[in-house]
């Protein structure tokens, strides 16, 4: 094997019962984009097995496929295009974002005997999805053919408590959230939190929240909210590969396309069997492997299918030894939020961005 992303799944399901616990809410899992590149199926059983209520992801198709799995629990799609199969979403019980009064009039002209579950998506201000002006000409009348289940709406900061557009956000959801009650629904499940609120603003928790990142172990922003141990959480995966080949060099060897880096000393170069293919940023100069219980920094472009590093003139690493690119750091390994940060990006991309070549691997014992 070449490499493959090890994913514990015991650390999902005590992720999934920590933010549970700190909710104190129903809990929504967020398992868009396979999650989080975890692979959609088996973390999907993993979060309802923890006690997660609800299921949630961008894409019909991903909805869909979750039902063919034959998962039965609650699924919330929200970035339902125009002109996507609403008969089908009906008739799997996928429950349906609306953000527009077009939408729901889709949606409503799709609801036969069994009507369509919708949550209205509102706009509280990050102007994303969501209804805004139109919020205002919603009646009642237009939602005679659907059967309103949810209310909900998305922070732009919430991985910066302090700041007021948070507050701003709350006070504008509680303004729409009165405007359904006033319509006659009020028994909808009130939705905002994402994974830092969660965490860090028990006020916003309303009916469920609905956690991402954090269910995969991670910080929502490490500068900001701590790193993954300080928030008690376990990262779920760790991403490893084999050396395809070590060597020794002399000092001032060139290395890589462009020869941008050269060795200082005498030393041993490892090739990894990963890519900028696999999910291995181009940019990431500052990250590197753990290697026989040291740090190896990258050394040299990363190129599509492997990249080379710098094991040091000490290293007993040979061909066909494993590395790991990124774990929870408990031995102190690199872990997704340094290549995030080596990235100029965010651990979110790191794990998402992970290729179809890398094998999902489920075992307990990662570390
Ligand atoms: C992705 C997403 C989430 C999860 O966000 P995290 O920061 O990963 O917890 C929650 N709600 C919506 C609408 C999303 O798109």
């Amino acid at each position: 094997m070449r490499a493959e992303a090890i994913v514990d799944l015991s650390a999902i399901k005590h992720n999934v019962e920590l933010l549970k616990k700190s909710a104190g809410t129903k809990l929504l899992a967020v398992v868009k984009a396979d999650a989080y590149g975890h692979g959609l199926i088996p973390v999907a059983k993993a979060a309802l097995s923890a006690g997660a209520d609800y299921l949630g992801v961008a894409l019909l198709e991903e909805a869909i496929a979750l039902r063919e799995a034959g998962i039965d629990a609650p699924i919330l799609a929200w970035l339902v295009q125009p002109g996507s199969d609403f008969k089908k979403a009906i008739e799997l019980d996928i429950e349906l974002a609306v953000a527009s009064l077009a939408a729901l009039k889709e949606i409503s002209d799709a609801s036969n005997a069994k009507k369509a579950k919708v949550h209205l998506e509102v706009d509280t201000g990050m102007s994303r999805g969501g209804f805004l002006s139109e919020w205002n000409l919603l009646e009642a009348s237009h939602l005679v053919n659907v059967e309103i289940v949810g209310i909900f709406s998305h922070f732009a900061r919430a991985d910066e408590p302090d700041e007021r557009q948070n507050l701003d956000q709350m006070t504008r959801f509680n303004e729409m959230v009165a405007r359904v009650h006033e319509l006659g629904f009020t028994h909808v499940i009130r939705h905002l939190s994402n994974s830092a609120a969660t965490l860090k603003n028990h006020a916003a928790a309303f009916d469920m929240v609905r956690a991402g990142i954090a269910m995969y172990g991670l910080s929502p922003d490490v500068n900001t909210l701590g790193t993954s141990q300080s928030l008690g959480l376990r990262p779920a995966m760790q991403l490893r590969a084999a050396l395809y080949l070590v060597k020794d060099v002399p000092a001032n060897t060139p290395v890589g396309y462009g020869a941008t880096e050269s060795t200082s000393a005498d030393t041993k170069l490892g090739v990894v069997a990963m890519g900028y293919a696999d999910g291995i940023p181009r940019v990431a100069h500052d990250a590197g492997v753990w290697c026989a219980g040291e740090k190896a920094p990258i050394i040299g472009r990363v190129s599509m299918d492997q990249f080379v590093v710098d094991l040091g003139a000490a290293s007993k690493a040979k061909s066909g030894d494993w590395v790991v690119v990124f774990g929870n750091s408990s031995h102190g390994e690199y872990t997704a939020d340094d290549w995030g940060a080596a990235s100029g990006s965010i651990n979110y991309e790191i794990v998402t961005r992970i290729g179809p070549r890398v094998p999902r691997i489920y075992s307990a014992h990662v570390y």
